[in-house]
């Protein structure tokens, strides 16, 4: 068991920081014998890079479907629409992958 420094966001993301101090267990200079446990915690106001890129992606396909809304009214524009439908599936599936790894981070244990 050594200590580390660790993270957290407000949205409940976390990581690791520094390594700080080691355990009676390791003897290795610089060494760590594996498992980690909290030295210290800083607390950073905010949401984590995950949740921006979250909020970012939101955003392009609130902006997409706009468009695609327009397009529809405005007419002869079924090519584009295609094209912005498929870039969205692609967009929501990200989005899919950043939650998932969000939410596996926030219930696994430090
Ligand atoms: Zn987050």
């Amino acid at each position: 068991m050594c200590y580390f420094e660790q993270t957290r966001w407000s949205c409940g993301y976390w990581k690791w920081g520094n390594f700080r101090q080691q355990c009676n267990k390791e003897y290795r200079t610089g060494e760590t014998c594996g498992l980690k446990l909290v030295y210290d915690t800083s607390y950073m106001h905010g949401q984590c890079k995950i949740c921006d890129q979250i909020t970012k992606k939101d955003r392009r396909m609130r902006k997409m479907s706009e468009d695609i809304q327009r397009w529809q009214r405005e007419g002869n524009r079924r090519a584009t629409i295609e094209k912005t439908q498929q870039d969205m599936t692609e967009i929501q599936i990200q989005i899919n992958d950043l939650c998932h790894s969000h939410q596996e981070k926030q219930r696994s244990i430090c």
